[in-house]
């Protein structure tokens, strides 16, 4: 071991060392449907009206710390209730840095698994212990594993992504509401995908005093920005906003964030194809005998190779020029799987091309 490995060793904390760094593979070239990315871009006019809004941007001050207009678009947009205070991020994966940030050393965060692996990675980074309950075979909630999980583990944090990553799935909401009412703590509902769930616990975050919904602007078509946010009792997100990096939302993203929440129409629009193709989507794969395919309520679909080995699967998409997610090498109830994030109409029909030609060799 040279000396600077040496060092690095004993100055660092064993759990930074023993984490690996979130992989993202390199995409150019790729058609993209690993990253659960909306697919298409703005109509032109609205471009030139971005670009006129951006014209006016001041890059040489600090942002806006209070974004007090990119709330007030975003509460409208997203039907938070008044008496909820807001909290801004980075993406949604800052939010749950900074709640995790907020606990007191050894404290203990519970997922249900498998699901968003940031809750884990980012619990560990930070020192917390971190308990996932698997859910069942068919990935819905185990509310009475929960349940026992919570009573022996009395964490401060419990993260519920409604509907869930990678499996796509929405928990049965009386199986989220006695989790609810069995956590000493935050029980934090993660719904990045809500443009696609039709679902939501927003409105009955006056019912739930420990209740937190966060949302991300990721999967409704603005990935690029960085723009996350998170809804609750003031008394909490007053806490929580001592954390928060006090310009954390840069010029460009509050400006462009906001822009989009005036055309809602626009992305509303981009959602119903997205939902018209998961549909699709899902048949068609459904049709193939060798697949088993999970039903999705989020802009992707999971699916299990009953024949094939997956691994040999998703390398001979990506050679045929296919990106998708392999969640084989996570392993558990995970082994086998694909995620298939749901592209435009051309990449759809492309990516069941290739496969059907891939399960036919
Ligand atoms: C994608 C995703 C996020 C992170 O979204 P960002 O806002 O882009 O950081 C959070 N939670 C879940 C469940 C996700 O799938």
């Amino acid at each position: 071991m040279s000396g600077l490995e040496e060092r690095v060793r004993t100055l660092l904390r064993p759990e930074v060392l023993a984490l690996s760094a979130y992989h993202v593979p390199d995409s150019k070239g790729y058609i993209k449907l690993d990253a659960m990315e909306n697919p298409y871009s703005w109509p032109e006019g609205m471009i030139e009206a971005w670009l006129d809004r951006l014209r006016r941007a001041e890059p040489n001050r600090y942002p806006d710390p209070a974004c007090g207009p990119l709330k007030a678009a975003l509460r409208s947009a997203n039907d938070i209730p008044a008496e909820a205070e807001l909290l801004l991020g980075n993406g949604s994966d800052e939010i749950i840095q900074i709640i995790l940030m907020a606990l007191p050393p050894g404290s203990t965060v519970l997922a249900p698994e498998p699901t968003f692996v940031m809750y884990r990675q980012i619990s560990l980074s930070l020192g917390l212990r971190f308990v996932g309950v698997p859910l069942r075979e068919d990935f819905s909630l185990d509310a009475r594993a929960m349940e026992a999980a919570i009573i022996s583990h009395r964490p401060a944090v419990v993260f519920l992504a409604y509907p869930n990553n990678p499996t796509g799935n929405l928990f049965e909401e009386d199986a989220m509401l006695r989790v609810l009412a069995a956590a000493p703590g935050w029980v934090v509902v993660d719904e990045a995908y809500a443009p696609y769930a039709e679902a939501t616990f927003m409105p009955r975050l006056s019912e739930f005093d420990n209740l937190l919904v966060m949302r991300t602007l990721s999967k409704l078509g603005l990935a690029g920005l960085r723009l996350g946010f998170l809804a609750g009792a003031r008394e909490w997100i007053e806490q929580l906003d001592k954390i928060r990096l006090p310009y954390n939302i840069n010029v460009l993203t509050q400006i462009s964030a906001q822009f989009a929440m005036e055309n809602q129409p626009v992305f509303e629009g981009q959602v119903r194809s997205v939902l018209r193709d998961r549909q699709w989507l899902a048949e068609e794969l459904g049709r193939l005998s060798v697949v088993r395919v999970y039903p999705s309520r989020a802009n992707f679909i999971l699916f299990k190779l009953l024949s094939h080995e997956a691994s040999e699967v998703f390398q001979a998409l990506k050679e045929a020029g296919i990106l998708v997610k392999n969640l084989h090498p996570a392993g558990g109830s995970l082994s086998q799987c694909l995620r298939l994030t749901v592209g435009t109409p051309d990449e759809n029909r492309c990516f069941l091309k290739t496969l059907r030609e891939i399960i036919a060799l």
